[in-house]
């Protein structure tokens, strides 16, 4: 009998380099001080320079890091945003947490990201800004985005939370657009060991309207110039995360490795839709989604077999309980709702071994098979 194969261990991650994050820590415990000091400073400085940005600025995680940007940006209530229909819900909800009104634009059936012609249309004169989101890592289509912004006036935001690394003609993602948001949410590629987040950005008003937005509000220690907010990174995550971005470039070697590897033995697996590889774009693989006409079907049977696999997303976010106040009815974003309905995530991650990746492909390859002989499968676009 093999063992299981978990979706995600994150212990093992921390395992492989547990002597140098133990050692952060305690440098951090034993200074007397926790909260924007030196290891923040030191990490912003290390992640703007990895990103290719002028500037990085730490927040309590990737929602604030969102949501506080378009604040900085000046937008608020009465404005709109354009946001992919097909996303994390955390891009809408920082849209709808700055005052301002998500407008959903569908995504590419292809890549799952949004669909670059169908942002004009959705264009209004409350338009001011885009945020793209490079989902499951995958670079979005940025060319026509970025030409369009600018043509328009309109702000860009990348949404990077789940991009770490990732690049796109070989620049990478966080200085793509006017400002990017990041994530350090454990199971991210970069993740602390609790919530963190950052803002990228090369324009220095943005980024100094954030430095007074995550603490107050303030520059001065009771000078306070603007509403701000309390959303700052703490110096423990900031010094784990500084051992953790040593490691991420062979991670996410790592993780495309896996991914060819699930690509290739994968490939011609009846009623499988394997995920788009791209040659403009280095993706950073933060899932590895897989689609299928009866996904739930083809779940359990892996639960059977003891592989574990994770759903990115059951539901967009139009058909949440907390949009549902928009009104906007099932059938409004079809390729969202046929991604949702249809995706898996399968194992992978840098500590995955390759004997357990071979028993999900096993797995993957009689699952499915079973399933095509089993009876009609409803057909995917
Ligand atoms: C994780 C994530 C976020 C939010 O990050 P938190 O740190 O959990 O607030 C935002 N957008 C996307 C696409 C994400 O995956």
């Amino acid at each position: 009998m093999s063992k299981d194969v978990p979706f995600l261990d994150l212990a093992r991650g921390v395992e492989a380099i547990a002597a140098e994050l133990e050692k952060a820590a305690l440098r951090v415990i034993r200074s007397g001080w926790f909260v924007l000091g030196e290891e923040v400073d030191a990490f912003e400085s290390e992640w703007a320079a990895y990103c290719g940005t002028r500037h990085c600025i730490g927040t309590g995680n990737g929602l604030d890091a969102l949501s506080l940007t378009l604040t900085a940006c000046g937008i608020g209530p009465g404005d709109e945003v354009i946001v992919p229909a097909n996303t994390y819900i955390a891009t809408w909800l920082a849209v709808t947490r700055s005052g301002a009104t998500p407008v959903p634009v569908e995504p590419r059936w292809q890549d799952a990201n949004i669909d670059a012609e169908l942002i004009e249309p959705a264009i209004t004169t409350r338009t001011r800004a885009i945020i793209v989101v490079h989902l499951y890592g995958r670079p979005a289509e940025m060319v026509p985005i970025v030409k369009l912004a600018r043509s328009r006036g309109i702000r860009l935001i990348e949404d990077a939370a789940q991009a770490h690394g990732a690049t796109f003609w070989g620049r990478k993602t966080g200085g793509l657009a006017d400002a990017a948001a990041f994530s350090f949410y454990p199971t991210k590629n970069l993740g602390a060991l609790g919530d963190g987040g950052a803002v990228t950005t090369d324009d220095d008003e943005i980024a100094d309207r954030l430095r007074l937005l995550r603490n107050y509000g303030s520059r001065r220690k009771y000078e306070h110039e603007v509403a701000g907010a309390n959303s700052r990174l703490d110096e423990l995550q900031a010094a784990i995360l500084r051992v953790r971005l040593r490691h991420l470039d062979a991670n996410n070697a790592r993780r495309r490795s896996l991914a060819a590897v699930y690509s290739r033995r994968l490939h011609g697996t009846p009623g499988l839709r394997l995920p788009l590889v791209t040659q403009d774009r280095e993706d950073a693989w933060h899932v590895y989604a897989v689609h299928h006409g009866r996904r739930d079907d083809l779940r359990e049977a892996l639960a059977r077999e003891g592989i574990g696999t994770l759903i990115f997303y059951p539901t967009p976010p139009h058909l949440s309980g907390a949009y549902a106040g928009l009104g906007i009815q099932r059938a409004a974003f079809p390729i969202a709702e046929e991604l949702a309905d249809t995706n898996l995530a399968l194992p992978l991650s840098p500590q995955l071994h390759r004997h357990e990746q071979d028993q999900v492909v096993a797995a993957v390859t009689s699952c499915a098979s079973q399933l095509a002989a089993s009876g009609a499968t409803p057909r995917m676009r």
